[in-house]
């Protein structure tokens, strides 16, 4: 009876905090007040134009192959001549490109808008010796068949820049001249309206994000930190709006991500030694058996998980639109946090948000059948969530390794990103201009599971938004880095809006 009565009182409790928990709400939005977002052709193609230009980074920065880069220097102020004419401008380490437009009132802390210009390569696809007829744009008659077998994965050639069906081609569309000329789109617009913002705004556009930003960003950070600017607000790309369903089955409204933090990353190989020899005569356990024992052992022992602030402020906002079950292990964690994170832990995407993350990504043994090596290797990667550090991973694996034969060693490594805060001016721009262009999306906080350059802004500001107003299905966002990268015309409509608003609201 006592047992019984103490049950109902616990359900009790569940169900009573859950009703009212304060989850947001986002049913209050009237139809039809989304504003007007035209798109001139000029609009159109300048941006297309930019595409055809196959700004491919390199690993080895070296090996860049650089005539592109020089093209499209060439090419933005020929685009765009009434920016350069308004606004200073600055070249950092020969590439980096930075803006600075006065505003009306020094005294205010300015703010800097991100952008890379550099691009993922191409499989199959050399900008060095293609033919320029592969990319070739014809306004009006943009459609492009795909050259040959390479690009058939691909509606229309890679670095053609083709408008069709609402929408333009290319490696960039998304990741991410898109912010790049949408910014200065929006720009040029209200510089033509003969608006001046109200603080400064400085614009920073890298050229090798894609391996680093070592060459860009971090150089450019650094110019500001000589300059000892600081900004009130970065705002960058990592996080879009997932169209419903497509980031959370279960969420069938579009979800504004906005990444306030990014997680770390630590590579480490791992050489574990052993008995080698010829395979007729194997010892007991042979390096690559140990090597195999510590591969398990690094995945059955995950990090601890761990629901850190943006993600708790991201289940407040997406909660109410979850089923009851949802909703009540989110409203009582207090009682039913060990469900929540076991419910997390199944899926890929959700565990990431969770937990430092460890991926055994490569292994190797000995070079032939018949030979057993005396030393065989494992590369582990992990992603460090804000909170834990690349100490603490390393302490994790040497704990793990003890009792065997290994020498660890550092690949790479970088600690997770500082949180930015939400009770910021820069925040509170971007939900409210969200909120008037996609009145049903719910905006949240996030976190950045892959690395940006807006990382390397940390010692210029606090206050690093991670964000693109890009409303991609799911098809959409694997197009990113990926085969047939493409952007809706109204996407792109809709970020020079968005941008132009942040100029003036700002
Ligand atoms: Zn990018």
């Amino acid at each position: 009876m006592v047992i019984a009565a103490l049950l109902v009182i616990f359900i009790a409790i569940l169900v009573i905090r859950t009703l009212t928990y304060p989850f947001l709400k986002t049913d209050t939005v009237q139809e039809g007040q989304t504003p007007e977002t035209p798109l001139t052709e000029k609009s159109i193609k300048r941006f297309a134009e930019g595409i055809r230009i196959p700004t491919v980074s390199t690993e080895v920065y070296e090996d860049t192959y650089f005539k592109p880069f020089d093209d499209f220097k060439v090419y933005l102020p020929k685009a765009y001549p009434e920016i350069y004419k308004a606004m200073d401008t600055i070249t950092v380490n020969k590439y980096g490109l930075v803006f600075h437009w006065k505003g009306k009132n020094s005294d205010l802390k300015p703010i800097l808008f991100l952008s890379h210009y550099d691009v993922v390569p191409v499989i199959g696809y050399n900008p060095e010796t293609e033919t320029a007829s592969d990319t070739i744009f014809r306004p009006g008659d943009a459609v492009i068949p795909p050259a040959d077998t390479i690009q058939s994965k691909w509606d229309y050639s890679p670095f053609s820049g083709a408008v069709a069906d609402g929408r333009i081609y290319g490696r960039g569309t998304l990741d991410m001249k898109c912010m790049l000329f949408s910014l200065f789109e929006a720009a040029d617009t209200l510089i033509a309206q003969g608006f001046q913002p109200e603080r400064d705004i400085w614009f920073a556009f890298g050229h090798d994000e894609e391996v680093g930003g070592r060459q860009g960003a971090i150089q450019i950070a650094e110019y500001f930190k000589q300059q000892d600017l600081t900004f009130d607000a970065v705002y960058d790309e990592g996080g879009i709006i997932a169209a419903p369903g497509s980031a959370l089955e279960s969420i069938q409204k579009p979800l504004g991500l906005v990444g306030i933090g990014e997680k770390g990353f630590l590579t480490l190989r791992i050489k574990v030694h052993g008995i080698g020899g010829h395979a007729s005569m194997p010892p007991a356990k042979s390096s690559l058996v140990y090597a195999a024992e510590i591969i398990e052992k690094l995945n059955n022992n995950q990090m601890p998980s761990k629901i850190i602030s943006p993600i708790a402020s991201f289940l407040d906002n997406i909660g109410g639109e979850m089923n009851f079950a949802s909703q009540v292990a989110i409203a009582n964690q207090w009682a039913l946090k060990p469900l929540l994170i076991s419910t997390f832990s199944k899926s890929p995407s959700s565990n990431a948000l969770i937990r430092t993350t460890t991926a055994i990504s490569m292994a190797k043994g000995s070079d032939a059948a018949n030979v057993l090596t005396s030393v065989s290797e494992v590369t582990v990667n992990f992603r460090i969530l804000p909170g834990e550090t690349v100490d603490d991973v390393k302490k994790h694996v040497d704990k793990l390794c003890e009792g065997y034969n290994v020498e660890i060693e550092t690949i790479s490594a970088r600690e997770p990103s500082a949180i930015s805060s939400l009770d910021t001016r820069g925040f509170e721009i971007i939900k409210k201009t969200m909120a008037e262009l996609y009145p049903k999306a719910i905006v949240s906080s996030y976190i950045t599971i892959g690395g940006t350059d807006a990382y390397k802004y940390q010692s210029v500001s606090d206050n690093i938004y991670r964000f693109m107003p890009l409303n991609l299905s799911l098809s959409e966002q694997r197009s990113i880095h990926n085969e047939n990268e493409h952007i809706t015309l109204d996407n792109f409509a809709k970020m020079i809006w968005y941008f132009k608003e942040l100029m003036t609201k700002y």
